[in-house]
């Protein structure tokens, strides 16, 4: 599970401060250092563990904490303060419309999940929040990807709409508006085409399908394993396509965690929901507070 090692060692870093009564610019220094390191070990990025431990300096070295009955408490609220504000100020949701039909986009490069992804936020808004889904396939370039989403979408009690291989994304996607409409649907997910390299003809594929669809959301899906390569990734399809937010999947897989601990700091793009597993109940909205308080637990 992501985070273990981090939070080991952050929480050592800290705890050896937060006993002592009064602090000396020196234990808050080593305490610093210890956060730098963990922070680094985890794989995030070096200009975000640069700015945590500063503001973090900043605000610890305050008179205000060094004057404190208890200042090593204090200390503590400081980083899990800062851990949250990497990780977001407040949770993100989807943007449902307060009327008609609400539509969500999924992108993101070949082998990420977003087809697993598109069931698991399909399964979440009808078993959760009530929604009458519609799962549309437009990934008619990964051979086999129509049948995967059918079969999840079985397996979820989710109508799939599909016009074939053979038909392009665009007019399915045309159509699968069409459908919804016709069906008094309210959420509409695209699974789109995705590559095994961000490329040109990706880009306009997907700048056509959001033209046609006009989403509520483009939710991007990394993989937590790629580590610093989330950024990179999300970078560039927010410059492209303007998504709005993340689905960070294979958290399961990832022991360190730094791609979540650095994306929303670097791109502004929030995380939105996280997959840690392969089964379409794998799915977990992301609440900032909480993962810092699991880290700092
Ligand atoms: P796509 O090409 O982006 O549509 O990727 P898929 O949805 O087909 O997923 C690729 C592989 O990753 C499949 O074998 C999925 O079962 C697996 N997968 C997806 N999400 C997760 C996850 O959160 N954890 C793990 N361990 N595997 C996942």
């Amino acid at each position: 599970m992501a985070f273990e090692s981090l939070s080991e060692r952050l929480n050592k870093a800290i705890k050896n401060i937060s006993g002592q009564g009064k602090l000396t610019e020196k234990n808050m220094n080593d305490m610093l250092k210890e956060v730098r390191m963990s922070l680094l070990e985890a794989d995030v990025n070096y200009n975000v563990v640069k700015e945590f431990v500063e503001n973090v300096k900043q605000k610890a070295l305050g008179q205000e904490v060094l004057d404190a009955l208890n200042p090593g408490q204090m200390v503590v609220k400081i980083v899990h303060d800062e851990l949250q504000s990497l990780l977001g100020e407040s949770d993100a949701k989807l943007h449902f419309k307060k009327h008609g039909i609400t539509n969500v986009m999924m992108v993101g490069l070949q082998g990420t999940g977003k087809t697993t992804a598109s069931a698991k936020i399909a399964r979440f808004a009808k078993e959760k929040l009530g929604k009458r889904v519609l799962l549309v396939a437009c990934d008619v370039v990964r051979p086999a990807a129509i049948e995967q989403l059918q079969t999840l979408g079985k397996n979820i009690d989710v109508e799939v709409f599909s016009l074939g291989a053979d038909v392009d994304a665009i007019t399915t996607a045309k159509q699968g508006l069409e459908y919804a409409k016709s069906r008094q649907k309210d959420l509409v997910i695209f699974d789109t085409a995705g590559r095994l390299h961000i490329d040109a003809d990706l880009m306009d594929e997907l700048k056509t399908m959001k033209d046609i669809v006009a989403p509520d959301d483009i939710l991007l899906t990394v993989d937590a394993m790629t580590g610093q390569d989330i950024v990179t990734v999300a970078r560039e399809f927010n410059e492209q396509l303007a998504i709005t937010g993340l689905v960070v999947t294979k958290m399961d897989g990832d022991a360190r965690g730094g791609g979540l601990l650095s994306v929303r700091s670097i791109t502004d793009v929030p995380v939105m929901f996280v997959s840690n597993g392969e089964k379409v109940d794998d799915l977990e909205e992301f609440h900032p507070d909480r993962m810092a308080d699991r880290i700092l637990g």
